[in-house]
């Protein structure tokens, strides 16, 4: 995809140098109302599958222990806090996110969370990320890698910015994979989800973006040879909820 004039913006094609304005205009838009609507679109779902990625990365509970952890994307600041709340004393967390609502959103959660003094927040792009080379023992990205233009520039970056036996953990909608669920899945997403950011937010075009880049979006065997590709070594995946979701691992060796 990298160097093509044209892309996608959920079901439309458009130029490539137009999609991000346009993927910040929906986060700008949707930023109060984000954390509402991913509870009703989920039905919580998405509580369990950020607490399956924590999990996953098993980040360490002995305190003093020195641990850095990059979550991109990292919006709302879910990933981050359940972050701070796992990992021992010695862990913190940068929250990389290129909306400054959406992390004006993360700032004001983490204000509110006894551990938010683990965290910073910085504007930047998954594509350039203003950080040195293996800086991070961890780099997570939920729900946020579709959103980017330029997927392997995104991957490149964060093999740059992990150190050798740092850790890629990526979560993303993915393919269902169990007969029957896919056709119910597929009312969910094209009837009722525009229709409750309709009500919700009053803004059905960005949550038919956000269906509409779901279905895009690689299927995990695609997504483990694109992160492979980046040099990630020993990738694997884990399905949530039949495949609804899925979590991808990667690691720089
Ligand atoms: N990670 C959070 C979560 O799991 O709730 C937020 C996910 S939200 C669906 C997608 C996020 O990706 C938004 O906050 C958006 O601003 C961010 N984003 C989109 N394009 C980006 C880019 N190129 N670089 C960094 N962040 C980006």
């Amino acid at each position: 995809m990298s160097g093509d004039t044209s892309t996608t913006f959920g079901f439309s094609s458009i130029a490539a140098d137009a999609r991000q304005g346009l993927v910040n205009g929906v986060f700008s838009r949707v930023a109060s109302r984000y954390d509402l609507m991913n509870d009703l679109m989920s039905g919580g779902l998405h509580r369990a599958w950020k607490n399956d990625l924590i999990n996953w990365m098993a980040p360490p509970v002995r305190d003093g222990r020195p641990h850095r952890l990059i979550d991109v994307a990292g919006g709302t600041a879910d990933i981050a806090l359940r972050y701070a709340s796992a990992v021992g004393r010695g862990g913190s967390a940068v929250v990389a996110d290129i909306s400054g609502e959406m992390l004006e959103e993360g700032v004001r959660k983490a204000n509110d969370h006894a551990k938010g003094d683990k965290l910073t927040f910085v504007q930047a792009n998954a594509e350039a990320l203003p950080f040195p080379d293996r800086s991070f023992d961890c780099y997570t990205i939920a729900f946020g890698i579709r959103n980017v233009t330029y997927i392997e520039r995104a991957i490149a970056e964060a093999y740059r910015v992990l150190k050798p036996g740092g850790r890629f953990l990526c979560l993303e909608f993915s393919e269902v994979r169990i007969p029957g669920l896919d056709a119910l899945y597929d009312f969910w997403s094209f009837r009722a989800i525009p229709e409750l950011g309709a009500l919700t937010a009053g803004d059905r075009d960005s949550y038919t973006y956000l269906v509409e880049s779901i279905r895009r979006f690689p299927d995990q065997e695609s997504f483990v040879r694109m992160i492979s590709a980046g040099g990630f070594a020993r990738v694997s995946y884990r399905n949530l909820s039949g495949g609804i979701a899925a979590m991808h691992s990667g690691w720089r060796i």
